[in-house]
């Protein structure tokens, strides 16, 4: 008995210990309040950064921010040194698929909320504390999702945001993600414009703020929107408010769905060198724009990264590295394909006009198509393509940050700012001197918590082990 008492009594002991031990990382003071102090803060909204800057965190939210020493420290506030530090905001990724990558599978038996749950921790996980699936989620249970999350009943990950599809009969997704949505029977197929604008009235009624459209043929192969449908489309999503976000990859397409009204045009020309005539409609027009190139690039698991690798199956890496024939949408390390240049040299052509015209670049992977373009690493790739294509990484992170805030409507995120969500990336080196430092991540924030990395990391390795 005496030897059960004093079991106990050391259970007790250790489990007590490792409360004490998990309050510490969580490095909140005794008034829940934390300062975090001496990084060099980027604020996001493309301000010069401040240099031994310090902030607190109250609730989850920025209370003060400023130099250190310029800052009210409240009394009983915990501090966290991050001397050395570069501290950005968390990432905002508008345009993701959510759901379907099984890592050693892929498809609509995938789809499941642990499975969405997964991929916004590989989110969270490299820095992204906001992620948008676009067009391929199921509705109702994407509204479950949200609610679920809200509600705290999930642990931490990126915040979930969505929004349905419509494309014609037989159209829309690319031929991997169509398989997928017609299984789950995602994608409002509309042919006319009354359909369309019924469609896009039950979405306002679930109070939907976002819908995708597909205008493409994909060669001659997809039937393609009409304007008929798009023009009403649009219209219909205006009357309510809504934002229309506009696949298209071809010139007159783009062209077209931007005098339409389109708010959001996702893609790069990346087959013709852009005019004029379009140049001037984006003067116009200013729509935002997910860039989505990273979908098209050789994926960067073929070269020994551990940055890329860390959250994937060693067989999976081992499988892709293997492949050296090229296969559309599927990784491959081949050889560059022989229209690779060719791409290369309209990508670097049309970008920085698109930019100086005024497209509003925002952050967009297209991601969770297959596993060598992956959540949350996706997104590191593409900054670091902006920056190669002209964008400084002060500009790049703005448009990972404050501009997808901006255009999702989440008042509370994207800058470090008084009143924004302690939602934050802390980095061992400046992004402004080289933006690939965004990949040298300390930590992660989110809602002024540590999000557990090396738990995440833990829980992949033994997925990947039970294989
Ligand atoms: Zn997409």
């Amino acid at each position: 008995m005496r030897r059960l008492r004093s079991l106990l009594c050391c259970i007790a002991a250790a489990s007590a210990g490792s409360i004490a031990v998990h309050s510490q990382s969580q490095s909140r003071g005794p008034s829940g309040v934390v300062v975090y102090e001496g990084a060099r803060l980027i604020v996001g909204d493309g301000s010069a950064p401040i240099d031994g800057g310090a902030f607190v965190v109250r609730d989850g939210h920025i209370s003060a921010i400023g130099r250190k020493g310029a800052v009210n420290v409240p009394g009983g506030a915990a501090h966290v040194d991050l001397t050395g530090k570069t501290v950005m905001p968390a990432m905002i990724n508008v345009h993701v698929h959510i759901g379907y990558e099984g890592y050693t599978s892929w498809g609509a038996e995938n789809y499941t909320p642990q499975n969405v749950l997964d991929h916004l921790q590989r989110e969270a996980f490299y820095g992204t504390g906001a992620t948008q699936s676009v067009g391929s989620s199921p509705t109702d249970a994407s509204l479950q999702f949200q609610r679920d999350q809200a509600a705290g009943k999930f642990p931490p990950a990126s915040r979930f945001f969505f929004m349905p599809g419509m494309a014609p009969p037989g159209g829309g997704p690319d031929a991997v993600l169509r398989v997928a949505t017609t299984a789950l029977h995602v994608v409002n197929e509309v042919s006319t414009a009354p359909e369309a604008r019924a469609a896009v009235q039950a979405m306002a009624a679930k109070k939907i703020r976002n819908v995708k459209i597909w205008v493409d043929d994909r060669r001659g192969t997809y039937p393609k929107m009409t304007p008929e449908v798009y023009n009403a489309i649009i219209d219909e999503a205006h009357k309510h408010r809504m934002m229309v976000h506009a696949h298209a990859t071809t010139l007159p397409d783009q062209k077209a769905v931007v005098r339409a009204g389109a708010d959001v045009v996702v893609h790069l020309v990346q087959g013709e060198k852009l005019d004029d005539e379009y140049l001037a409609l984006l003067k116009e027009k200013k729509p935002y724009w997910a860039t989505v190139i990273g979908l098209g690039d050789r994926t960067d698991v073929c070269d020994p990264d551990p940055f890329f690798e860390v959250a994937l199956p060693p067989s999976l890496v081992a499988r892709i590295r293997a492949t050296t024939e090229p296969r559309p949408l599927a990784p491959s390390c081949g050889p560059p394909s022989p229209n690779a240049p060719r791409r290369e040299e309209i990508i670097a052509y049309n970008f920085p006009r698109m930019i100086s015209a005024g497209a509003r670049i925002v952050l967009g992977t297209d991601t969770g198509i297959q596993p060598g373009h992956t959540f949350g690493s996706g997104e590191h790739h593409e900054l670091a393509r902006w920056v190669q294509l002209g964008l400084t990484p002060a500009q790049a992170i703005v448009a990972a940050t404050e501009r997808p805030a901006e255009l999702m409507g989440l008042k509370d995120m994207g800058t470090l700012a008084i009143g924004k969500r302690a939602d934050f990336i802390v980095l061992d080196a400046n992004p402004l001197d080289d933006i690939r430092n965004t990949r040298k991540i300390s930590s992660v924030y989110l809602d002024g918590a540590k999000f557990d990395r090396d738990a995440m990391l833990a829980k992949w390795t033994a997925a990947a082990g039970s294989r």
